[in-house]
């Protein structure tokens, strides 16, 4: 769907924009901003990630925070053929509707089994200014207490973005040159601020507050030219990790837990890399509990070591109420997870819906549900090698 990627229609009044499902979410947020529009597309996943396959994995990104992910109401009405060859349309461009099932939002995180997305209506939110804001910690822990405490002040709102980056993956940073000066290498928290510029200010000055509170010894702000930069290198996360090691490839697994929880499975996890030999880097949409762990290997002995880690990252999750996977979906190598996460009556009930709508298997055979032989994750020992993301 890749090359369906035009966008057909801005209604800027409205707060809205009509594309096929293989345009990209920066192409969107560039058309916009050359147009001289005001609003932008707020879910922010990988880079290139297309509206197809953001609505396919339900996806999410650092935006999360202040926007919430696409089971929001960001798609407003999608197109999709049904595996019959059945063209429908899920709602209206209203940005309400109470008229019967939310069918959209079936397709969303269906990961292509249930329909073809060839278009979508994406509701838009005004470009508010930011500015971005480094506090650092010694240890994930505090990080996080004060992440809770600032998102739960009458000053929450004003927060777009808190973005997790551990000791490890900040001497990653620094070892792969890609910023001006080294950063000291403890575990930091990235903020996006937004509003009108006295929120920002006053924003800004209790977050100051509550991160000495709870422990860092650093609170940087950037300046306006600066932001950019410094945001810039959160995105570097996943490059500079992969420098660690000559010749490594990555497997990214991402989980997430409870806020409360993410300490303890940061920790918990951290230990059995250690354990295991692993190099890893961890990087978090820390808002929301969402945990990203970036593990590296040179040869399939490495691999198999990762393979049976990412196994036991995703059992410590669900065991803290989380689930699976926050963001990057099941494809093939989570099923096995869903009835420990779910219960057998919702996986059923996702076989049925899936049975009533493509009846002959059609769609993506073998992904997301997983088959009712198949042993749970908690008895089975990790034989599969398929990854969410190897790079
Ligand atoms: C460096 C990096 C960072 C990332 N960060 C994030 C992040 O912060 N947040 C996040 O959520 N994800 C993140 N991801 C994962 C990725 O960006 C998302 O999963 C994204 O939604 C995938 O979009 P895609 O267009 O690449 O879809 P694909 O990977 O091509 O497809 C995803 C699924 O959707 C289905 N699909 C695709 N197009 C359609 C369609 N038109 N109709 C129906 N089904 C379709 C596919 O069959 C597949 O099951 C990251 C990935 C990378 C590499």
């Amino acid at each position: 769907m890749s090359a369906m990627d035009k966008i057909l229609c801005i209604n800027e009044t409205d707060g809205d924009l009509s594309c096929q499902s293989g345009a990209r979410w920066e192409q969107i947020n560039d058309t916009l901003r050359d147009k001289d529009i005001p609003l932008f597309f707020p879910l922010d996943p990988g880079p290139g990630a297309t509206i197809g396959g953001m609505i396919g994995t339900g996806c999410s990104g650092t935006n999360a925070v202040r926007y919430g992910t696409a089971r929001a109401e960001w798609f407003l009405n999608i197109t999709v053929v049904l595996p019959s060859g059945e063209v429908i349309k899920t709602r209206s461009r209203a940005r309400k509707s109470a008229a019967g099932f939310d069918t959209t939002k079936l397709f969303i995180g269906a990961e292509g089994t249930l329909g073809i997305v060839t278009e979508a209506t994406l509701r838009l939110a005004p470009v508010i200014p930011t500015k971005v804001a480094i506090a650092q910690f010694p240890d994930v822990e505090h990080a996080v207490s004060a992440v809770q405490e600032i998102l739960n002040s009458p000053y929450g709102p004003h927060l777009q973005c808190v973005e997790l980056l551990d000791d490890q993956m900040m001497s990653a940073i620094n070892k792969a040159g890609v910023v001006d000066h080294p950063y000291p290498v403890k575990d930091t928290l990235f903020f996006k601020i937004q509003g009108a510029p006295e929120a920002i200010k006053l924003t800004s000055d209790v977050v100051k507050e509550i991160t000495n509170k709870h422990g860092s010894d650093r609170f940087e702000f950037a300046a306006d030219e600066e932001a950019a930069d410094l945001w810039q290198n959160r995105k570097y996360a996943l490059t500079s990790s992969i420098a660690l090691v000559p010749d490594a490839r990555c497997w990214t697994t991402d989980v997430c837990v409870p806020t409360s929880r993410l300490p303890q499975l940061v920790y918990e996890t951290k230990q059995d890399m250690a354990k295991s030999g692993i190099r890893s880097t961890i990087v978090g949409h820390v808002g929301d509990g969402n945990f990203h762990a970036l593990m590296l290997f040179t040869n399939d002995e490495e691999l198999r070591i990762v393979n049976e880690a990412v196994h036991r990252l995703v059992h410590r999750a669900i065991a803290l109420e989380g689930t699976c996977t926050g963001e990057h979906g099941v494809g093939v190598g989570k099923r096995e997870y869903l009835r420990d996460e779910l219960g057998e009556g919702t996986v059923e009930l996702m076989r049925t819906v899936k049975r009533a709508i493509d009846p002959l298997n059609l769609f993506n055979p073998g992904k997301l549900y997983p088959e009712p032989s198949m042993p749970s994750g908690a008895t089975s020992k990790r034989t599969e090698t398929h990854k969410d993301v190897r790079i």
